[in-house]
């Protein structure tokens, strides 16, 4: 941003700002400015290209400049903006918490749409981070008792936050589900959710520059899937209710392994892909 203050254009930052991000090979260059564009405009992204001659202040570029250059280290956008949108709900993300995903989106779509015209339900999130799933879930459905555990102090604080800010009453607390006398939820419980960290430490290779050097490694990475599936089972043939649903995202690439270890431990369970058509999910009953 060497030019001379009064030069600066939104068409002329979107300009610029795209070739500077291609340089750095930041993924998804002109979205990436278009987003803290709009939001330093406060502005919706779209609206951007019906004021392309509007100047920018000197104001305006001393709130851009410090996000440009996050971005420009391969920062997620959403922890530069401090948010994202999850469904219905505005959810404060930083980085304590894995950002949430459009598959996870899914994955509470899946959980509504199933359970409908169910009211009184009780729901458990196992792992819950920035607590976008109870909260979505709570938003739809305020009958519903809704709760979350994490292992992370600071995801726990983000959470309730949000719930706050959401004005969803929704629980939160530490548990680990691998120590499962650490959870103090006691249900029983309808639906039992967790996005667990599926990925293998072996793969971190493969996870883009953002997520690997942003996005906290206890959401994202788990050494051995069989030990934890089979601690997220056992906690669930003890809390869900006779007839209740286990919802879990999972690794495109572990879906048969998966569901392999729910058969071994006598639960019948079905997969369904997300919009990629990538086995994403698992849902599954003890039979
Ligand atoms: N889907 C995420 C990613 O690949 C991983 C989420 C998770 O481990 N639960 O970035």
């Amino acid at each position: 941003m060497s030019k001379k203050v009064e030069e600066w254009t939104v068409l002329s930052m979107l300009e610029w700002a795209t070739d500077f991000f291609e340089n750095k090979d930041i993924p998804d260059p002109r979205h990436s400015i278009e987003w803290l564009l709009a939001e330093t405009l406060e502005i919706k992204r779209l609206d951007l290209y019906l004021k392309f001659d509007r100047p920018l202040s000197p104001q305006e570029l001393d709130t851009l400049r410090p996000m440009v250059k996050r971005r420009a280290q391969h920062e997620p956008l959403q922890y530069i903006v401090g948010y994202t949108d999850f469904i219905n709900a505005h959810i404060s993300v930083n980085e304590q918490v894995l950002i949430p995903r459009i598959e996870t989106e899914q994955l509470v779509e899946i959980i509504l749409d199933e359970h409908q015209s169910e009211e009184d339900l009780s729901v458990l999130d196992i792992g819950t981070g920035s607590g976008c799933i109870p909260i979505a879930l709570k938003m739809e459905q305020t009958s519903w008792e809704v709760s979350g555990i994490d292992i992370s102090e600071g995801a726990i604080h983000t959470a309730r936050n949000n719930a706050e800010q959401n004005d969803a009453d929704v629980s939160f607390t530490k548990g680990d589900i691998l120590n499962p006398n650490s959870i103090i939820e006691n249900g029983p419980f309808n639906i039992i959710v967790s996005n667990p960290p599926y990925v293998k430490p072996g793969e971190k290779d493969i996870l883009q520059q953002q997520v690997k050097d942003y996005e906290p490694a206890e959401a994202l990475f788990f050494g051995d899937l069989e030990k934890m599936y089979n601690s997220i089972i056992e906690f669930a043939s003890q809390k869900l209710t006779e007839n209740g649903y286990l919802y879990l995202e999972l690794h495109e690439k572990y879906s048969q392994e998966i569901l392999a270890i729910f058969d071994e431990q006598n639960w019948s369970a079905r997969i369904e892909n997300d919009y990629d058509k990538k086995p994403r999910f698992i849902i599954a009953q003890q039979r």
